[in-house]
């Protein structure tokens, strides 16, 4: 759906630029990140739909700035999608202990990736999580 918020983690230029070419394509709008303590700042200030997390980052990688999140109450009901490289399997289970709730492999597949995107938004909603619309504005003080 137009307008929903994406948090993009993404440290490699060229597949950063792919995934927001193809997100702004949808009409989502893009917040972007290098590192994963931007992650941090910028998930807890605007509290996005969704997060695509590549976990291979310099510094704080993806699955620590995915624990963190899931650990604290104003971040946790937002869904994190991992991002890898397909040539590594075990990165599937790590991802989702580390409580990610999907998973997308690199490299990018342009047809492939705005669907699946669309999906868990799709699936997101459906759960009711606490970071729909409006919820940016609203305090979500009894916790
Ligand atoms: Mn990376």
């Amino acid at each position: 759906m137009a307008g929903e918020r994406i948090l993009l983690v993404e440290d490699n230029p060229q597949n950063r630029r792919l995934a927001q070419f193809l997100l702004k394509s949808q009409g989502y709008m893009v917040y972007e990140a290098t590192t994963g303590e931007e992650a941090l700042g910028l998930a807890r200030t605007h509290l996005p739909d969704l997060i695509l997390m590549d976990l291979q980052l310099p510094g704080v990688d993806g699955y620590a700035v995915t624990r963190h999140l899931k650990e604290d109450a104003a971040t946790a009901t937002i869904p994190v999608v991992a991002m890898t490289a397909y040539a590594m399997p075990g990165d599937r289970d790590k991802a989702l202990a580390a409580g990610c709730d999907g998973y997308i492999t690199k490299p990018i597949d342009t047809r492939g990736f705005p669907a699946a995107v669309q999906r868990y938004l799709a699936s997101a909603r459906e759960k009711g999580g606490g970071s729909g619309y409006g919820a940016s504005g609203a305090d979500p003080g009894c916790g």
